[in-house]
């Protein structure tokens, strides 16, 4: 059975491919099933699924919700939800809210920098709904006032920088409950990028074991050989599965590549296994 792609994303979110040209290009790198995962948002899965049943390639349901959560980064994917569960499609619809009030914000902070930047620059980079972030980053390098992407988050719009504004987040708990309402599985993306080691990084992965977190990502684009073992521990000592994937944007310069790295298709089924 060909490999899997189970952390992916689209316009609908950051990514540059639309749905179709993402089950196009999971077609050409011989994938025999792909997990839509865009931030807050599930709107790319119709889209999405039709390609997939012309192509003959399983498109399994996801999302991925930033937790609340410091020194680094917490994200958690739902595998396999129920899009119009109705607890878990309010919980998106509030982040996407805050999102909306938050843009402004950081458009007219980086207007007080005295930086020759439009809503219209920032959208045009978009090329979906949803804004954030890394089009503010692309418009800033399109306008030449910033060289790269790094800059643009260490000058300008990282955490602590002059057009940071924090975002509205949910709870770790409430992150999974939400997936878990609608019937997903909750899968902490990246480990790595929790910025923990030893001891704190064991008590903050039993903590969300204890809220019910399913599953692990082991396999993933910015794991090396050694965090890819040590994600694979933390899986088998604390009772969690293990998942994969690429974390593909489509970005030009940005690392990820579709389909890798391989994930064996046995791995998706065994994280749908048994689920309610
Ligand atoms: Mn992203
Ligand atoms: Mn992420
Ligand atoms: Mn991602």
């Amino acid at each position: 059975m060909p490999d899997v792609d189970l952390h992916t994303h689209t316009t609908y979110s950051d990514g540059k491919l639309s749905p179709q040209e993402l089950l196009q290009a999971a077609k050409a790198a011989g994938l025999s099933a792909l997990a839509l995962t865009d931030h807050d948002t599930t709107d790319g899965l119709p889209e999405a699924v039709a390609e997939g049943a012309k192509l003959g390639i399983r498109v399994v349901a996801g999302v991925e919700i930033s937790a609340d959560y410091a020194p680094g980064t917490m994200h958690i994917l739902g595998l396999g939800v129920d899009p119009a569960e109705p607890a878990f499609a309010e919980a998106l619809r509030g982040l996407q809210r805050a999102r909306a009030e938050r843009n402004p914000r950081m458009l007219a902070a980086l207007q007080a920098q005295g930086l020759e930047l439009s809503w219209q620059d920032v959208q045009h980079e978009a090329g979906g709904p949803q804004v954030g972030r890394p089009h503010f980053a692309a418009a800033l390098i399109a306008k030449g006032l910033v060289k790269d992407f790094d800059e643009a988050f260490d000058r300008w719009l990282g955490k602590g920088c002059p057009a940071y504004v924090p975002k509205v987040r949910l709870a770790p708990d409430k992150a999974i409950a939400c997936i878990h309402a609608a019937g997903g599985v909750a899968v902490l993306a990246h480990p790595i990028q929790l910025r923990l080691e030893g001891k704190s990084l064991e008590e903050q992965i039993a903590r969300l074991k204890s809220y019910g977190l399913d599953g692990i990502e082991v396999w993933h684009t910015d794991h090396d050989a050694a965090w890819t073992k040590l994600a694979e521990d933390l899986a088998q000592r604390h009772g969690l599965k293990a998942s994969g994937g690429s974390d593909f944007h489509g970005i030009p310069g940005r690392a990820a590549s579709l389909g890798r790295p391989q994930v064996p298709a046995s791995v998706l089924d065994a994280l749908l296994a048994g689920r309610a």
